[in-house]
């Protein structure tokens, strides 16, 4: 097993289920150390990684929470290399069901938490001049999903936020990059009809339901010494789904 990641600290969010497991599955078999966050428990996680990882129950759309979890990771670690924003919603409503409220939570869920991490973190990642952030944004943006406005609206935002973000952070070591998965199979998707998972599915060119693994590979990259030189990129990880551009 390659430890490509060893000395490296790695913050996943979302981490107690789903892609997020994943991710921080692979970084830890990477040799990084992880810090799993999740609104609810990521003791799961935290078992099957072993202990070299860290669990800390938070909710990342709220800005006093990532000042408590760049406490940790400094007091704990005393730096954090690599941070993953992969915690999301994806409330489905129609425009003339979507109420404010939904709206404002999907935005701060998918989009603030990503400024807040880099508020937060990148001070920690100057010290040692070296830095990954790696954003989950969605091949949804390119597809016409019915209901997902709001939802379409923050993976857009993530784009526009790594683009923005990895211009003024290049100087000190640090890369920013999106990722665009097609739909997953996740607890978060299991409860939506197989038939719609399907009619996404069916669009890609490699015609089968997305798993979790299949992100994994790419994002072990994009926070690895090797893409030192790929900044600001948006990466579709979807089986061919997304054709915009
Ligand atoms: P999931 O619902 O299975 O898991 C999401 C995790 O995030 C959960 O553990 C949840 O507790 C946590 N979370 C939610 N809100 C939080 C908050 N405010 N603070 C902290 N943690 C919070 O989701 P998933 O399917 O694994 O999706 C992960 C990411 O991938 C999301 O950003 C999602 O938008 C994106 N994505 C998913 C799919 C898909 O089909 N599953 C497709 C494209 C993009």
């Amino acid at each position: 097993m390659s430890k490509s990641h060893s000395g490296r600290v790695a913050l996943v969010t979302g981490a107690g289920r789903g892609i997020g497991r994943a991710i921080a599955k692979k970084l830890a078999e990477l040799d990084a150390k992880v810090i799993l966050v999740d609104r609810d428990d990521p003791g799961e996680t935290a078992a099957l990684i072993g202990p070299t990882a860290t669990s800390l129950q938070a909710d990342v759309s709220r800005d006093e929470e990532w000042a408590r979890i760049a406490a940790l990771a400094d007091t704990t670690f005393g730096r954090c290399d690599i941070v993953v924003n992969n915690a999301g919603i994806y409330p489905t409503a129609r425009i003339e069901d979507l109420t404010v409220e939904v709206w404002r939570q999907t935005l701060a869920v998918n989009l603030d938490a990503h400024f807040f991490s880099a508020r937060h973190l990148v001070p920690l990642m100057r010290r040692n001049g070296w830095g990954r952030f790696v954003n989950i944004s969605s091949s949804s943006i390119g597809t016409p999903l019915p209901g997902n406005s709001h939802y379409m609206a923050s993976k857009m935002g993530v784009i526009g936020f790594v683009r923005g973000l990895a211009n003024d952070v290049a100087e000190f070591g640090i890369t920013v990059n999106a990722v665009l998965p097609t739909i997953v199979q996740t607890p978060g998707t299991r409860d939506a009809p197989p038939e719609f998972a399907e009619s996404v599915w069916r669009q890609q060119a490699i015609k089968r339901f997305s798993e979790p693994n299949d992100l994994v590979g790419p994002i072990a990259f994009l926070t690895s010494e090797d893409a030192h030189f790929i900044t600001g990129q948006a990466l579709p990880v979807d089986g061919g789904l997304y054709k915009v551009g």
